[in-house]
């Protein structure tokens, strides 16, 4: 198929773009390069550099390369960053996602796999978290993708030959086994990078958000899912689509790590003892967020591969430790 992947040069499109090819895909990247690299696009993937929210230039580029399906994965996704803009994400992703759906209206593009997350769930009455526990994000990041899931559902429901996914991702981690590519978030606020830049003495300490949570440890608890795995889980979904499926997953790995024990875990895979501080809670911050992962594996078959932990930060140490400034200025 050919595959329109926005987002294509940021750390999740990136590794997508790779699980296109590989299995057959022709994969278009699109991205407006405000977060993503250029040098995180293999050479032989056509990059359009845009705005998702420039819909003309989006629908042409749907257009001109007779895509059949979407990945849209272009969007901000830190929690914290989130509550202090929230505007800048109900900017980028909600409408973002609106003039995506606009494009696919306008080209009459047949398939949508979208990025949701388990943000959408807010603090769920119970783990593990299966599609149907209610959605009440606590956070305007979880807020502005729930905003996007309806849209797609509303606009699904007036198109008979349209079929969406809706992915609710977990805590994606990890880089690719061939070491080519990885995260470089710019500023980086997700734990595992976070841990792995004091491993490798680019930051003082890590700070732990809060330790009297109501969990066996007072830290948070996150399912980590390797993004080899979440983006194979992509692949999978594209090619089971059929017209007028709506299909909402849950990726994770089903079991939660927390933050104490990503910390350790870290520790025995670098071999450093570095500086950990107990700091006040993130505003926006469930205490316990897992998955019931078993909806995908029951229907189409599919279940995460690299569940291990320690795999998933060695992957992350590897790339970190030869690329420390990531992809440095190629953007
Ligand atoms: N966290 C932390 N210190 C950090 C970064 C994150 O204690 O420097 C915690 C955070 O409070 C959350 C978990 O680690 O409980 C995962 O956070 P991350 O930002 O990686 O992902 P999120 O769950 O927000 O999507």
């Amino acid at each position: 198929m050919r595959v329109l992947v926005t987002g294509g040069a940021g750390y999740i499109g990136s590794h997508a773009l790779r699980a296109l090819l590989r299995a057959g895909h022709s994969p278009v990247a699109y991205d407006n390069l405000s977060r993503g690299h250029r040098a995180a696009v293999p050479k032989d993937v056509p990059l359009i550099e845009a705005d998702i929210r420039d819909t003309d230039v989006l629908t042409a580029a749907l257009k001109d390369n007779g895509i059949d399906c979407v990945m849209h994965f272009a969007a901000f996704a830190y929690v914290g960053e989130s509550v202090e803009l929230p505007l800048l994400y109900y900017n980028n992703n909600s409408r973002g996602t609106l003039s995506v759906l606009e494009a696919i209206d306008r080209a009459r593009t047949p398939r949508l796999v979208f990025s949701s997350t388990c943000a959408t769930y807010g603090n769920p009455p119970q783990n593990p978290i299966v599609e149907t526990t209610v959605q009440r994000p606590i956070n305007p990041y979880g807020m502005s993708k729930l905003v996007s899931e309806y849209m797609i559902s509303d606009y699904a429901a007036s198109r008979s030959d349209f079929s969406y996914a809706a992915l609710r991702y977990f805590n994606v981690a990890g880089s690719s086994f061939d070491g080519e590519i990885g995260e470089d978030h710019d500023p980086e606020t997700h734990l595992i990078p976070v841990i792995l830049q004091a491993a490798l003495g680019r930051r003082e300490k890590v700070t732990v958000f809060g330790d009297d949570y109501p969990t066996p440890d007072g830290t948070c608890i996150r399912d980590y899912i390797h993004v080899e795995d979440l983006v194979s889980a992509h692949v999978r979904v594209m090619e089971a689509l059929k017209p007028s499926d709506r299909r909402i997953y849950n990726l994770g790995i089903g079991r939660g790590h927390s933050v104490r024990e990503i910390i350790d875990a870290a520790r025995r895979v670098t071999g450093v003892d570095f500086k950990v501080e107990i700091g006040p809670r993130r505003a926006g911050d469930p205490a316990s967020l897992y998955s019931d992962p078993s909806r995908i594996h029951e229907e189409l078959g599919w279940r995460a591969q690299h569940t291990d932990i320690e795999e998933t930060i060695r992957s992350a140490y590897q790339w970190f430790s030869k690329n420390p400034n990531g992809y440095g200025d190629a953007r």
